[in-house]
C-alpha cells in the first residue's frame, strides 16, 4: 500500500493481560478491527509499557515477543506473537518525527503485552509487521502530543497507528469484588476523557489539570498512548469515536477509540 486513503488511528484500553487469551467483548471487538479496516503496511504501536528513558522505535525484522508482567497463569507466558518487524517503517517514524530524534532500536525491545495482547485479536495470524515506539519517561506531555502529530502523516503510508494504554489505570486501587465496574472518579475522569477525546483532540492534555487525575493517572505511562491517538487525530482532521467501553476492577477503565 502506497500513499492512498488514511487508515483510521485507534486507542485500545487492553486491560489485564488475561485478555489475550479471553474471549469478551472488548476482544470481540479488537477482532471486529482487524476484519474491517484495510490490511495495513504495518502496525505502529503506541504501548504503556514500553515506557523507559528515550523515545525508540522497534527496528529488528523479527521482534521476539516479550512477557513482562508476573503472577500470571503459564499458559499466558507460553503466548508467542511472531509478527515480523519492519526496519523500513521504524525508518520512515524517525523521519517524519524529525527535527525529533528518535533512536532505531536493535536489540533491547520487542513486542510486549500492551502490544500482542491485543494484536492476538486484531491479527491473530500474526502476518502483519509491527513495530512499537517507545514512550520516552522524562518527556513532558506536550512533546509527547508534537510527536504524535508528526506521526500523523503514515496514515496515509499504510500505517496503523495504535494507542495501547488504559484511559483510567490504577492497580493500587483495583478490587476483585467489581470486575466489571469503575468507582465514581473513574467514571467522573473516563467521561470527561470521551467529552474532551472525541470534541477536541487537541485539547487532550487539559485532562491533566482534571479534578481526578491523579487517581486516574497516578502514573503516566497508560495515559500517554491515549495522548498519542489524540495527536494523530487532531493533525489529520479525524473524527474520533468510542468503539466499546466499560471498567474493571473499579480503578480501570476499557474505553477504546477509533478515529477515521
Ligand atoms: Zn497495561
Amino acid at each position: 500500500m502506497s500513499d492512498g486513503d488514511p487508515l483510521p488511528v485507534l486507542f485500545l484500553g487492553h486491560g489485564s493481560p488475561m485478555n489475550a487469551l479471553e474471549r469478551n467483548r472488548y476482544t470481540e471487538i479488537w477482532a471486529v478491527l482487524g476484519a474491517k479496516i484495510p490490511r495495513p503496511r504495518a502496525v505502529l504501536c503506541i504501548s504503556a509499557h514500553w515506557y523507559t528513558n528515550a523515545t525508540m522505535v522497534t527496528a529488528m525484522a523479527e521482534p521476539r515477543t516479550i512477557h513482562d508482567f508476573f503472577g500470571f497463569p503459564d499458559e499466558l507466558f507460553a503466548v508467542e506473537y511472531p509478527c515480523p518487524g519492519s526496519p523500513e517503517v521504524a525508518a520512515e517514524v524517525a523521519e517524519v518525527v524529525q527535527p525529533r530524534w528518535v533512536g532505531l532500536d536493535q536489540d533491547s525491545w520487542g513486542i510486549d503485552h500492551g502490544t500482542w495482547s491485543v494484536l492476538v485479536h486484531v491479527y491473530p495470524k500474526a502476518d502483519v509487521p509491527v513495530v512499537q515506539l517507545a514512550i520516552n519517561s522524562l518527556a513532558p506531555l506536550e512533546e509527547h502530543l508534537d510527536v504524535a502529530r508528526r506521526l500523523a502523516p503514515l496514515r496515509e503510508r499504510g500505517v496503523l497507528i495504535v494507542g495501547s494504554g488504559n484511559v483510567v489505570h490504577n492497580l493500587g486501587l483495583m478490587d476483585p469484588r467489581y470486575p466489571a465496574a469503575g468507582f465514581d472518579w473513574a467514571e467522573r475522569f473516563d467521561e470527561a476523557a470521551r467529552a474532551e477525546v472525541v470534541a477536541a483532540p487537541d485539547d487532550v492534555l487539559t485532562l491533566a489539570s482534571h479534578s481526578d487525575y491523579a487517581l486516574a493517572v497516578p502514573t503516566p505511562d497508560h495515559f500517554i498512548p491515549l495522548v498519542y491517538f489524540a495527536g494523530v487525530a487532531a493533525a489529520s482532521g479525524a473524527r474520533p469515536e468510542v468503539l466499546v467501553d466499560g471498567y474493571a476492577y473499579g480503578s480501570l477503565s476499557m474505553t477504546c477509540y477509533s478515529a477515521a
